[in-house]
């Protein structure tokens, strides 16, 4: 079988269609799909608000419960114990399959008379604003995390300390502001590092401490933007900046050159085979894989994080087998189309919200079950030979194999995770023809704006935890334009206060979205170009060079397997041609870092 160049049927661009694309669509018995990758990720990401939580009353408690669905959601919404208990049963709802209608409309026709979970936040202790989560304790604002405590304004946060704006921590503890950090302790800004020990501003470092400003290292200590200080001078030189404001504006320029000066993996991640994307690790044959662990022989798959076997277009999942356009779905094993469904969900298609059910077709809100449809139970006998008819009128429909259709999500672009990993202004979210709610102006009364903050923590007193601080995005018109996320004031809980003394950082001036959107905006996007090698060959002096435009460019200090030649390695990389990284092989970068 040869691959295929199709139109998208949304964005109108190409995509190819891979022969293995092909052999899987054949095994699950579905029609190659008719939009490209990215519009069908989009397409499951609208479906997902991981951290936009508003107050509401629980539909069966009248209680004032936290939820991720408006009080206007056009279904009922109940809270977690009251949904989860026998007082109610979903197969109440039950209805017949119509075939002079098509499938979707009858679904959220059902949809919307079945109870939501107001979040899924299981297992967890004092976590009332934890999304997505489980198994955390005293946590504040953290979505998609596991096993934490004290953990605050994060996301992919496991068995973690103490953290607070984080985007994936494992085992780590008082970091601020880090991203993809494993076993740190104590660090604040710091991206793709392990094992690190009170490292402030730095990248790609592993088994480091003391050290500020830093970029690839290994196992040094009071290092200084790369040089070695030694244990007096070091501690001297961070003592005299105070790591005020000024100092650390600074600091981040020089960081950011000496970051764009020593050359970058294509990839962020290791033991990868025959496979291609983004944090990425110990796979084979993934293709165009974001932020996936263990994946075999799968592709368009992102956070998935744990043995996914088989696989194609599923997000968020942590085990799963032969399944397809998954969102939320933490173990979907020969599944076909489904969001939020936990405690594995086996032989199903177009399940919602369902939980340990096995053969079950276009159900939603079930707590267990098999052999229904529609949230109506049949005998074994019946459901096949129902769900064989259902899935007929679907082909007929164009229905089958499609994922939920975008129009119907309860949420609005900037709502959904799709605003965080394909940002788009109003203007071009409406132009697209996705919907878009402005946020409702909060009558904060701003105690004392960001810009009026001290300059080190060491000014700051208690009192400040009494204050509203405005955020300082709506200092400046041109910043506020481009901040749709932007809630416009915040607050500073006692535990974060905690952590900014602990690490001796001044306060923050931006309010969570904003921070939220600057992490996103420091990781690469979730999409791929194809790209040789930057290196040029040739083992010289370390010294930094002059391209012909007068940029830095990079000298190699070791011989490589290409000798004096340009490298001829080509790959997919997510970082876009015209980044100013200097992007290299695996092969020359691991002679040059490691
Ligand atoms: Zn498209
Ligand atoms: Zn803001
Ligand atoms: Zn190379
Ligand atoms: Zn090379």
């Amino acid at each position: 079988m040869n691959s295929e160049t199709k139109t998208c049927q949304n964005c109108k661009s190409e995509f190819t269609i891979e022969p293995d694309d092909f052999s899987f669509y054949e095994k699950i018995k579905v029609q190659p799909p008719t939009w490209c990758p990215e519009c069908r990720y989009i397409r499951r990401l609208l479906d997902r608000n991981e951290y936009n939580f508003c107050k509401r009353k629980c539909d069966a408690t009248g209680k004032s419960i936290i939820s991720i669905y408006r009080s206007d959601a056009p279904f009922p919404v109940y809270n977690q114990e009251y949904w989860k208990s026998d007082a109610w049963d979903p197969t109440q709802y039950g209805r017949d399959f119509d075939f002079s209608r098509p499938f979707f409309e009858q679904y959220e026709e059902l949809r919307r008379a079945v109870p939501h979970l107001a979040m899924v936040n299981s297992n967890s202790v004092n976590s009332e604003y934890t999304n997505q989560a489980q198994n955390n304790k005293d946590c504040y604002m953290l979505v998609t995390s596991d096993r934490c405590e004290k953990c605050m304004y994060g996301s992919w946060c496991e068995k973690s300390f103490l953290c607070s704006d984080c985007y994936m921590t494992e085992k780590s503890e008082f970091c601020y502001e880090c991203i993809n950090v494993a076993k740190c302790s104590g660090c604040a800004w710091c991206y793709d590092c392990s094992d690190c020990i009170g490292v402030y501003l730095s990248s790609n470092c592993r088994g480091c401490s003391n050290c500020f400003g830093c970029v690839g290292l290994r196992n040094k200590q009071y290092h200084w933007f790369n040089e070695n200080l030694g244990k007096e001078e070091y501690e001297k030189r961070l003592q005299t900046s105070h790591l005020n404001r000024g100092f650390l504006q600074e600091a981040r320029e020089k960081f950011s050159r000496l970051r764009l000066s020593i050359p970058v993996k294509f990839y962020h991640g290791m033991q990868t085979q025959s496979s291609s994307g983004d944090y990425i690790e110990n796979t084979q044959r993934a293709r165009s894989a974001f932020n996936c662990r263990d994946n075999k022989d799968t592709a368009y798959m992102q956070d998935a994080w744990q043995q996914n076997e088989d696989c194609r277009d599923c997000t968020e999942i942590i085990v799963g087998q032969l399944s397809y356009e998954t969102q939320g779905v933490d173990s979907p094993h020969r599944t076909i189309v489904a969001r939020s469904c936990f405690n594995t969900i086996t032989d199903s298609c177009y399940c919602d919200m369902c939980f340990g059910t096995s053969n079950c077709f276009g159900c939603f809100g079930l707590k267990k079950g098999s052999y229904c449809i529609l949230n109506k139970q049949y005998s074994k006998e019946e459901y096949v030979e129902l769900k064989k008819k259902i899935i007929e009128h679907m082909e007929k429909t164009g229905e089958w194999g499609q994922y939920f259709p975008p129009e119907v999500s309860p949420f609005t672009y900037n709502e959904s995770m799709a605003q965080d990993y394909f940002p788009l202004s109003k203007a071009e979210a409406l132009a697209k023809g996705y919907s878009w709610r402005d946020r409702e102006k909060q009558e904060y009364q701003v105690t004392i704006p960001a810009s009026k903050l001290s300059e080190t923590i060491a000014e700051t007193n208690d009192s400040i935890l009494n204050e509203t601080i405005g955020c300082i995005s709506q200092e400046s018109p041109g910043e506020k334009e481009n901040r749709p996320l932007c809630v416009g004031a915040f607050r500073i809980v006692p535990l974060e206060l905690e952590i900014y003394r602990k690490l001796q950082i001044p306060l923050p001036q931006k309010c969570f979205p904003c921070r939220r959107t600057d992490r996103f905006t420091l990781r690469n996007p979730r999409r791929l170009w194809k790209r040789g090698c930057q290196c040029r060959g040739k083992a010289d002096d370390s010294q930094l060079t002059t391209d012909d435009k007068g940029a830095s460019r990079y000298a190699n200090t070791t011989a490589h397997f290409h000798g004096g030649e340009p490298c001829p390695n080509e790959f997919e990389t997510s970082y876009a041609p015209d980044r100013p990284e200097i992007v290299y092989c695996e092969s020359c970068y691991n002679s040059e870092i490691a």
